[in-house]
């Protein structure tokens, strides 16, 4: 039995004690019956933060799930052990989740005058907390792109996604410098997500001489050029942590078959039946085992390479993995 901890209960009774006012304003105009219910079910949880049992699903005893308690301090039940009822209300969440994220993910293939692209996304469960775009600027003569990933797993994790998807699309119709889009990208997410949540993204743009990079504490991209790879270091903080975070960018020239390797820790952190890491290293084997090959082959040797590794061992994180090449 994991408690839950000290300082995340008394961040929630505040809010618990909100939510009983707020009833408690409406409560002529609703149902009396159904006003006693919700009051009772409130009355339950400040009760269970006074006896300690607060976090604890009444049928294991094991902490529910952080994220869910964080959307709803009333619940009393871990994902395990939900009534039938609950549960298909859960599935259905699900259900719509996996839809609204499958509508937000870029077309296959996209080009812009002389790049190629392929990505790959691969949820570990019905929905992810990876987030992937590729949107052309400049009718049709660049491309903007981004990798990124949201800390969390599950629904709240695909919402928080959806959101991170939303601002970057706004922000990009205002055609920012790329530093200044994820500066105010970063300010967004702070401003508008609760303090635990947080995303890192890599993100860039194709220039006339190859593409400008952003690294937002993200896996570090790879650049695929003479033979060589090449990582990119972060070149600011994850989003959402510091509102007046700070962001810089790299340009890096790319010539024809040269190509920008984004990807996700789903991969590099994939692991084998003896608990080995996937890796940077095993990543750039694996590219640098194509040489000529395009996007999708790329992408598509990788992501075999992966799941040979990972044997008979399950994939427990979401895998998203992008190729930007120079045609
Ligand atoms: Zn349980």
């Amino acid at each position: 039995m994991n408690a839950v901890p000290a300082f995340a209960i008394q961040s929630l009774r505040p809010r618990i004690l909100e939510r009983r006012a707020r009833l408690e304003a409406a409560a002529e105009a609703l149902p009396a019956d159904y006003v006693n219910d919700l009051l009772c079910e409130i009355d339950a949880a400040l009760e269970r933060i006074d006896a300690g049992t607060f976090g604890l699903c009444e049928v294991c005893h094991d902490t529910i799930e952080a994220a869910r308690l964080e959307q709803n301090p009333m619940v009393r039940f871990c994902l395990d052990h939900l009534s039938g009822e609950q549960r298909r209300a859960h599935e259905q969440d699900l259900e719509l989740a996996t839809r609204i994220q499958s509508r937000l993910l870029p077309p296959r293939e996209v080009m812009a005058a002389g790049w190629e692209t392929h990505y790959r996304y691969e949820p570990a469960g019905a929905v992810g907390g990876d987030y992937c775009e590729l949107i052309p600027e400049g009718e049709g003569t660049g491309l903007f792109f981004a990798v990124g990933d949201v800390a969390g797993k599950g629904v709240a994790a695909s919402l928080l996604m959806t959101h991170l998807n939303a601002i970057l699309r706004s922000l990009l119709s205002l055609e920012l410098p790329l530093a200044e889009v994820v500066a105010r990208a970063n300010r967004l997410f702070c401003e508008s997500t609760s303090a635990s949540h947080y995303a890192t993204l890599a993100c860039g743009r194709t220039t006339a001489d190859g593409v400008e990079l952003c690294n937002a504490g993200h896996c570090r991209p790879l650049i695929l050029r003479g033979g060589g790879a090449e990582r990119v270091d972060p070149t600011g903080l994850p989003l959402g942590l510091f509102c007046n975070g700070r962001y810089t960018t790299r340009q890096i020239p790319l010539t024809r078959g040269d190509s920008l390797v984004l990807y996700s820790d789903g991969i590099t952190e994939a692991q084998d039946p003896q608990d080995n890491d996937y890796d940077e290293e095993r990543l750039i084997r694996a590219l640098q085992a194509q040489p000529g090959a395009d996007a999708r082959a790329m992408a598509g040797a990788v992501l075999s390479d992966v799941v040979r590794f990972r044997a008979a061992r399950p994939q427990h994180d979401d895998i998203t993995l992008l190729i930007v090449r120079r045609r």
